[in-house]
This record gives C-alpha cells, sequence and structure tokens, in this order.
C-alpha cells in the first residue's frame, strides 16, 4: 500500500542580498518548506519509509515522543490523519493549557496526547516504560523521538538528488540545520551514493548546545547504516544561540534584519540558526568567495 501522501517537488531559489554580493558567494534555497502544507521540511523525509512499514498494519497506532513544541509530533499527527491512522504523543513535562499552536494542532488532527513527567521521559527507551504503555494503548508502532531511526535516514538520502548546481568547477557547500543529526546523516549517505570526485560539503549547524555532540552522533548513524566511506562533511556548534529552543539578541537582530530584506520565512529554533549561521561565517570569510552554497529550508513554519 502506497503512502498516499503526495509532496510537490521542492523548489530551488536563490537569495540576493549585498552581503552574498560583496563576499562572491552564492547563496540558493532548497525550499523543503514548501512541499506540503502541514508535512513539510525535512519531516516528510524522515517519515516516508516508517509510514510505509506502518501502513502494513494499519489498525494499531503509531506512538512517538516529543517536547511541547516538536515539529515531529505535528507532522506524525498530519500524516496519521491524512493515513486514516491513530497516533499517541507522549509528551515531555507539562501541558501548556491553553495548548500551544502546535500541540493543539496535534490534537485537532486526532492525535492522543500523553503528557510524563521529564524523569519518566528520559526512560522512554526502556522496556519497562514500553511495557506501561502497551499495557495503556495496546499494541502500536513505536517510532523514536524526532522519527529518528534508520528508515528516517532512507528517507533524507533522497533530499541528495533533489539539489541542483549552476557553476561547475565552483566550490559547492550544502548547509542545514541539525537537531538529531538523522538528516544531516541521510543527506551525507545519499550524497556519497552519487557524487564522485565533484563532490559538495555538507555543513551542519546544531541548533543545540554541546560540542562534538552532533559530529558524534552523526558519525555514528553513518556507520550504523552501512555509509563507511562518506563525502566531506563537519558540523559546527558554534552558533546555537545559548541551546535547543534559546534565543539571544544577536540572534533576534539577524532575524530582523533578514526579514527587512527577504521574503523566506524563517524562524528562530532551527531555519533562523542555520542562515544566522551562514552569513557570520560567510562575512568571517570562512566560507569563501566563489562557494556556491545550497542551503536547506528544513521548514517548522507552521501558518
Ligand atoms: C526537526 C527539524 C530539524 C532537525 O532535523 P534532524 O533530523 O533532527 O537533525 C531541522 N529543521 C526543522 C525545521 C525541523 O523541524
Amino acid at each position: 500500500m502506497p503512502v498516499d501522501i503526495s509532496i510537490r517537488k521542492p523548489p530551488i531559489e536563490p537569495l540576493h542580498c549585498d552581503l552574498l554580493r560583496q563576499a562572491g558567494v552564492s547563496v540558493n534555497v532548497l525550499r523543503l518548506d514548501k512541499c506540503h502544507p502541514q508535512l513539510a521540511g525535512n519531516k516528510w523525509y524522515k517519515l516516508k519509509y516508517n509510514l510505509l512499514e506502518f501502513q502494513q498494519q494499519p489498525d494499531f497506532p503509531i506512538l512517538s515522543f516529543g517536547g511541547a513544541y516538536s515539529n515531529h509530533l505535528y507532522a506524525l499527527a498530519a500524516a496519521g490523519k491524512l493515513l486514516g491512522m491513530r497516533t499517541i504523543g507522549v509528551v515531555r513535562g507539562e501541558m501548556p493549557e491553553p495548548l500551544n499552536p502546535v500541540l493543539a494542532f496535534a490534537r485537532e488532527q486526532g492525535m492522543t496526547l500523553l503528557p510524563v513527567s521529564r524523569g519518566d521521559y528520559r526512560r522512554k527507551q526502556e522496556p519497562g516504560f514500553l511495557e506501561g504503555l502497551r499495557a495503556r494503548f495496546g499494541d502500536f508502532h513505536l517510532l523514536p523521538e524526532g522519527g529518528s531511526n534508520s528508515l528516517a535516514i532512507k528517507g533524507c538520502e533522497e533530499i541528495a538528488s533533489l539539489l541542483k548546481w549552476h557553476k561547475a568547477g565552483s566550490k559547492q557547500l550544502v548547509a542545514l540545520c541539525c537537531g538529531t543529526g538523522t538528516t544531516m546523516a541521510g543527506l551525507i549517505k545519499g550524497l556519497s551514493k552519487i557524487e564522485s570526485e565533484s563532490a559538495p560539503e555538507v555543513l551542519g549547524i546544531s541548533v543545540l548546545k554541546g560540542d562534538g555532540y552532533l559530529q558524534a552522533e552523526i558519525l555514528g548513524q553513518l556507520h550504523a547504516s552501512g555509509c563507511i566511506d562518506p563525502i566531506v562533511w563537519r558540523v559546527d556548534d558554534a552558533h546555537h544561540c545559548g541551546g535547543y529552543a534559546r534565543s539571544n539578541s544577536v540572534l533576534q537582530s539577524f532575524l530582523d534584519e533578514f526579514a527587512g530584506f527577504s521574503n523566506l520565512p524563517l524562524e528562530p529554533v532551527y531555519t533562523g540558526k542555520l542562515f544566522y549561521a551562514l552569513f557570520d561565517l560567510i562575512e568571517k570569510g570562512v566560507i569563501s568567495a566563489g562557494t556556491e552554497v545550497v542551503a536547506i529550508h528544513s521548514g517548522g513554519i507552521h501558518s
């Protein structure tokens, strides 16, 4: 049974501004955020093969985990509704009352929301904890936090074939922001399969605090998925602006400035940090003149 959720092929759009012209760097944006009204961004690619598998047993609900602002639970709730499958979202910490827009949307789509304490949430992979959930909900399809597993990597490999380059011979760089790193691992794996000598480099911008954490995490995911000879990639840990879902005045003023010259919608948790980092690295010359950048807009905009 195919996933009957079709998406629009994400367009690639150029970004224009004075800084880029002066620096001699071109930036094109792969608009994954435009591929579906509710399942937009990288979440479609992460869910795709998981949903295909779950559809083999459509009577079991899909259970997954996330924080109160989880884009993953948001997308999963929408997918469940579209596929006619029940979904259960285990939410870390207390549920805000009234519900925030993300959880309100999830409930509207029919997702059952179960708030658990932070302590219990940390036990989410323990057999005893999952047993308790089975006693409560019966059998279910289990999807890890963030939807990050090997089938998610397989889906994200497909992002590699969406990249387009305009200038032959220029230095090519793909940039994206990372939370769990699964999207980046999939992209690296996909590119490592199709590219040969002139492979682009992949730069991940960590949206969370933790030096070296995502580098190790992604390396582990690549090895586990059999990608042992990847193309060149690295994670930047210097632009998290205080940590996951944190912000600071530098990020805020960048976002204000950006909105003054571009209509590209950004939010402060993910894509805002990606473009903040890109512009900072271009300004400092770390990304040098002549480089052609494709920045992946991974979504996160809820209208
Ligand atoms: C979930 C999400 C990410 C992080 O993806 P990972 O695969 O966890 O690294 C990035 N951007 C947006 C907009 C997201 O919603």
